[in-house]
């Protein structure tokens, strides 16, 4: 197929669910894509403009781009906001309206990737007196040049929320399809949405390379030319831009957990803190989040320490950092370091009054060596010749390594009792396979896991709780990125604060106000943005709600937007593994 416009593309994506056609379709975009254009495209085919490590965001609310539209066509504003009401999606409302244009448009340039790109790209560095006057500029600008189609595209790219269905692995397989089509020797049947594949392994394997490139730079416009260049094969990490952390599976014990793992393995604590990611090159240090979000500057602590702790001039270690109290000494859970992260002031202060420890677990990199093809025993050694542990700064992880069911069960039993939230087992002989959630890391942890799930609606409250929001509407994602929704929930949440623990309907109401972006009655749509872990009692089938699932008493634990976006909040695929392992 031939596509004059990225629009098109989109809405050809857009009107496909099947997978296949939507790859096909990308593809066939890419292939026509000029070389100048191709990483640009890739971006924006992921409604982004930064690549997928760089956590810079547009920053537009709807109620800018109602005014934009409102500029671009002439037509009033009530009128948009009406209409965006019984929609819930201003692209769609700047579609319409982008059909009736009241302006004269004689100066409207028709748009390019290249403008848009660019435009869209300046947004975030605009700052200080009159920037949201100007910043609304240039999206109406963009509107003016904009077809009816394009027009509901911009609007949700610039809202950051494209939502045309195209999950991570649509796009990695659509980059090999163009690409690499000669040596996936593959035929691609529409009319019965099949692939034919001549050598269904070495297919899988190049997709698993593409998989892996994308996995170790987290940026696939990196991956597509490596793709066309034919060097995947090379891709190393970059010292200073983060890899996607390891995670774990689940599992119910011990003896399950060896299975997956074989013996001996290696017994480590989990402890509730967060993921950190460390690099060091040219004697800069530059530490991440498991969302791969930059928090260096929230954390100089952690700098001078690394800095004099860790031998070496280059090298990535991953590890969890643990607060704790700095007079008792005694360990704090994720809740009270939590606001250190996003933290933008006073940052001296705060980390002298909830110091982190860093427990270090693996290490990636070492002056100028890619160790993640190294087995985890060797990379253990290595670990333990570079650290000088001082408690409290910086020490390995506590563990064990054992064949024994019993000796490992006894350290399940400490690490509990010293109020670890259980334990990850680790086969030694396993390379570091970046986000992969594979059998060489499984996590064992007594309760039932909790969800990571977004707000999606709220209601007012009633009498005395009339001037919060206090139910609100959860979702899971699947694997396009698609919300469903999955229950309805208001116990957990406080009217009160009582601990710095606590999490009160005010405190949300703070939060979701700007977000709104449908009222209906006492109801409100608001912008997918504020993740919410939660508790519950059992998993259940139910047709009431989009995911086919509902949470049985539900209850919120705590705000995770710090950690979570809806890029990494719960899958359907975890719900239904749940809701399984229940029974
Ligand atoms: P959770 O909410 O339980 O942390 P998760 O989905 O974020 O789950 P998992 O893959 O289940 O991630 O668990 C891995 C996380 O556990 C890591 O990202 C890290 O933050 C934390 N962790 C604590 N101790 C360890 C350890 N010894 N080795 C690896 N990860 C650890």
């Amino acid at each position: 197929m031939e596509y004059k416009t990225l629009a098109e593309a989109y809405q050809a994506i857009e009107n496909t669910s099947k997978r296949l056609e939507k790859t096909s379709i990308i593809s066939d975009l890419l292939k026509q894509t000029k070389q100048k254009e191709i990483s640009k495209i890739i971006l924006l085919l992921q409604g982004r403009v930064f690549p997928n490590w760089d956590k810079t965001s547009i920053g537009i609310a709807s109620k800018l781009v109602v005014k934009a539209i409102n500029k671009a066509t002439g037509i009033d504003t009530k009128k948009i906001i009406d209409k965006f009401k019984k929609t819930g999606d201003l692209g769609l409302v700047a579609e319409q309206f982008t059909k009736k244009k009241t302006q004269a448009t004689l100066f409207s340039e028709s748009l390019t990737v290249e403008k848009v790109f660019k435009s869209l790209k300046k947004i975030p560095t605009i700052e200080g007196t009159g920037s949201v006057d100007k910043k609304m500029q240039i999206v109406s600008e963009l509107l003016t040049s904009a077809s009816p189609l394009e027009a509901k595209y911009i609007v949700r790219t610039v809202l950051e929320e494209l939502r045309v269905g195209i999950s991570k692995g649509t796009l990695r397989d659509a980059i090999g399809w163009a690409f690499l089509e000669k040596k996936l020797n593959f035929t691609y049947k529409q009319e019965y949405n099949i692939i034919e594949l001549e050598d269904r392994d070495k297919y899988n394997q190049i997709m698993q390379l593409l998989q892996d490139a994308f996995d170790l730079t987290n940026d696939f416009t990196l991956v597509t030319t490596a793709a066309i260049n034919n060097t995947l094969h090379t891709i190393k990490p970059e010292i200073g831009k983060p890899i996607n952390p390891m995670l774990c599976r689940k599992e119910k014990n011990i003896e399950e957990a060896f299975k997956r793992t074989g013996k001996p393995a290696q017994f480590e604590y989990k402890y509730d803190g967060f993921r950190m990611q460390i690099h060091k090159a040219n004697n800069t240090i530059t530490l991440f989040t498991r969302n791969l979000e930059n928090i260096t500057t929230q954390f100089p602590e952690v700098v001078d320490i690394i800095t004099t702790h860790v031998k070496g001039n280059s090298f990535i270690i991953d590890g969890e950092a643990v607060g704790f109290d700095a007079k008792t000494g005694k360990a704090k859970p994720f809740q009270h370091i939590s606001q250190r992260i996003k933290r933008k002031y006073d940052i001296q202060e705060l980390a002298k009054k909830i110091p982190v420890e860093i427990n270090l677990f693996d290490i990636l990199h070492y002056e100028g060596k890619n160790l993640l093809k190294t087995p985890l025993q060797e990379r253990m050694d290595l670990l333990k010749k570079i650290i000088k542990e001082e408690t409290k700064k910086i020490v390995f992880t506590k563990s064990i390594i054992t064949d024994d069911d019993q000796i490992a069960q006894q350290f399940y039993d400490d690490a509990l009792e010293e109020g670890m939230e259980g334990i990850i087992v680790k086969d030694l002989k396993t390379i570091y396979k970046p986000g992969g959630r594979i059998d060489a890391w499984i996590k064992l942890k007594p309760v039932m896991e909790p969800l990571d799930l977004v707000i999606v609606e709220a209601e007012w409250g009633e009498g005395k709780r009339s001037g919060w929001f206090t139910s609100f509407v959860l979702a899971c994602r699947d694997e396009e990125g698609n919300l469903l929704t999955i229950g309805k929930v208001g116990t957990g949440v406080k009217e009160k604060k009582e601990s710095d623990d606590d999490l009160t309907f005010e405190e949300l109401t703070v939060l979701l106000k700007p977000l709104i972006e449908v009222e209906e009655g006492r109801t409100v749509k608001v912008k997918p943005n504020i993740v919410l872990e939660i508790n519950y009692e059992e998993i259940q089938k139910s047709p009431s709600y989009t995911s086919g699932y509902a949470l049985r008493f539900p209850r919120v634990i705590r705000n995770r937007t710090d950690e979570r976006d809806i890029t990494n909040i719960s899958d359907l695929e975890l719900v239904e593994e749940f809701y399984f392992a229940q029974k």
